[in-house]
């Protein structure tokens, strides 16, 4: 059996239960050592066999799980925060089901989830936003041009975009041409929830400065959205005067 384990933004208590317990009984680990806290890997038992993946093909990881399921023993394969974003898993999904080797998910909490948690954020505010769009800039993986971070931005509402630290200027352009104020809020968080995590408030048109002046490269997320500003309607769900199905109103408007 080979289990895809979320391994979560990098804190290593910040696993799911289930995925530790994973971690604690089983014999080989295949874990995505770019991103991947190695502090998880102090869950594995002893004579664990480890791989890294990042210094290895789709076709080395298949291998490692089918000799492995061969011998009769177990597999978790690590990825960073939850792998179904980002996390190449449907291709090693689809190669197992060819090989009728059995898999199961185990989700984890994904960095986007962590940055807000660093920034004290809610993504979702009423009048704000009520929409979360999570994307990233084209590198050497395209993204549809009708996914354009341009296109998205015309919607005005939270934004969180992987992958594209080294992209900017790029990304900056993107989203005043679709709209967003060159003083809209926006912020970098690296590393969230890693010892090492940095938050940088800044605006749109300065995202690259801001991750220049805080040696910000790599590992980061930027979010942009009127989430990172101080207007917001109060929530309906916690208002006295609304009856809701658990609360009866105190008192009526
Ligand atoms: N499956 C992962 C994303 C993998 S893609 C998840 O759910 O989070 C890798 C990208 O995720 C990085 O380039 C960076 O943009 C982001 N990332 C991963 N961990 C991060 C962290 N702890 N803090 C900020 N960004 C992170």
């Amino acid at each position: 059996m080979i289990h895809f384990v979320g391994a979560g933004p990098g804190a290593a208590d910040l696993i799911t239960l289930r995925g530790a317990r994973l971690l604690e009984q089983t014999d080989v680990i295949i874990y995505a050592g770019s991103l991947v806290n190695p502090a998880l890997l102090d869950y594995a038992k002893a004579g664990c066999e480890i791989y890294n993946s990042a210094t290895m093909t789709l076709e080395e990881v298949i291998e490692v799980m089918k000799k492995a399921e061969a011998e009769g023993r177990d597999t978790v394969r690590l990825h960073t925060g939850d792998a179904s974003l980002y996390g190449a898993i449907r291709e090693q999904m689809d190669r197992l089901d060819a090989l009728g080797i059995e898999y199961e998910d185990i989700p984890g909490v994904s960095s986007f989830s962590g940055a807000a948690a660093a920034l004290n954020a809610e993504y979702t505010l009423p009048e704000v936003s009520q929409s979360v769009v999570i994307t990233r800039m084209a590198g050497r993986t395209p993204v549809p041009e009708k996914e354009s971070i341009r296109e998205f931005a015309r919607h005005d509402c939270t934004m969180v975009i992987f992958l594209s630290t080294g992209l900017l200027e790029d990304v900056s352009r993107e989203l005043m041409e679709g709209g967003y104020a060159p003083d809209a809020p926006a912020a970098i968080v690296y590393k969230a929830t890693w010892p090492e995590e940095k938050v940088v408030r800044c605006t749109v048109s300065t995202l690259a400065q801001a991750a220049a002046d805080n040696q910000i490269t790599k590992t980061a997320l930027i979010l942009v959205g009127g989430f990172l500003g101080s207007e917001y309607e109060r929530s309906k769900l916690y208002d006295p005067s609304f009856t809701t199905e658990f609360r009866q109103a105190s008192h009526s408007e």
